[in-house]
């Protein structure tokens, strides 16, 4: 650790917080319990319409980031806003869009009156203290998630992310880092379990600081080359001063209740395999059993949620 911390805090699982960097300054990400996914969106301090860019991402270092690789910012100023410097799970995504309180409705049948946790909402109420809207979330950097692509669709795998875990993301320019702890508990993205991530601000060391760049190149656009510049006359981001987050899925996250499942000799048995297997050295039994509980339920309600699709092609 060089220099002292910045910024030290606990992100609670299903909420987010915007964070500004200043360039050189790193951004660290601790998994505070097992397979926890971390979405990303980032923003230039001075112009918030330079976003972080998946696709761009996605376009020069594939599908899945790595140490060393930079997230790009959109077309038309496509410039390094931020460079992986440590990554102890090698699992990060730039392939999904951020999960929405619409997927968990029309994907899960999840319809009660309250949205479900999500990804977009919580990217949203983040931002919101910097007087941005819904519409300026865009596609996340997904960390601590496991995805392929299996025949042209996108999977997502166990996370493998393990306790203690961290990413560490150099800052290139002035950001507002936007950090989400997703609240997808419906799918194999978090183990079906939601736990909270530890963040911290810190300096850059001297070494460190050696990874800062500058990528200059003719036909990065600036707001100067635009035709018309003043889509936003306010471009400056500045916090709102009656801000207070709100958070509606906190209560249902709350009293989520334990509950015992019996098994049989030979459950039980299988169950003390898989557990001494080393792929699974980072889950407890009660991780394990719900894992291959929820996945089986998600097998069966995809194929439900097939069949009742096949079946209203047929009536209409
Ligand atoms: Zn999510």
């Amino acid at each position: 650790m060089s220099g002292d911390l910045i910024e030290s805090f606990l992100l609670e699982p299903a909420t987010g917080r915007a964070i500004p960097l200043q360039r050189g300054q790193v951004l660290c990400v601790e998994q505070a319990g097992n397979g926890q996914c971390l979405d990303f969106n980032a923003y230039n301090l001075h112009d918030y319409k330079e976003q972080f860019h998946s696709g761009r991402t996605r376009g020069l270092h594939g599908i899945n980031p790595r140490v060393g690789d930079h997230l790009w910012s959109a077309p038309p100023r496509e410039r390094p806003m931020f460079t992986i410097l440590r990554d102890d799970v090698g699992a990060n995504d730039v392939n999904f869009s951020r999960c929405s309180a619409f997927l968990y409705e029309a994907h899960y049948g999840f319809d009660s009156g309250i949205a479900h946790s999500n990804c977009h909402d919580a990217f949203a109420e983040a931002i919101r203290e910097w007087e941005l809207t819904p519409d300026d979330v865009h596609d996340s950097f997904n960390a601590f998630m496991t995805t392929r692509i299996d025949s042209g669709r996108l999977r997502i795998d166990r996370s493998v992310a393990h306790a203690g875990a961290r990413l560490e993301l150099l800052a290139q320019m002035d950001a507002l880092a936007v950090t989400v702890c997703c609240g997808g508990d419906l799918g194999a993205t978090n183990n079906y379990e939601l736990k909270g991530l530890k963040i911290e601000v810190r300096p850059a060391s001297a070494a460190e600081q050696s990874c800062l760049i500058d990528v200059t190149f003719r036909h990065q656009r600036t707001i100067a080359d635009f035709a018309n510049a003043t889509i936003k006359a306010d471009r400056e981001l500045r916090r709102a001063g009656d801000y207070r987050p709100h958070w509606p899925w906190r209560q249902a996250i709350s009293t989520c209740t334990r509950i015992d499942v019996p098994l049989s000799e030979d459950e039980q048995a299988a169950l003390e395999r898989i557990a001494a297997h080393p792929r699974f050295r980072h889950m407890s039994k009660p991780d394990i059993l719900r894992f291959a509980l929820f996945q089986r339920l998600e097998v069966r309600h995809r194929a439900g949620i097939a069949e009742a699709l096949a079946k209203k092609e047929k009536i209409t």
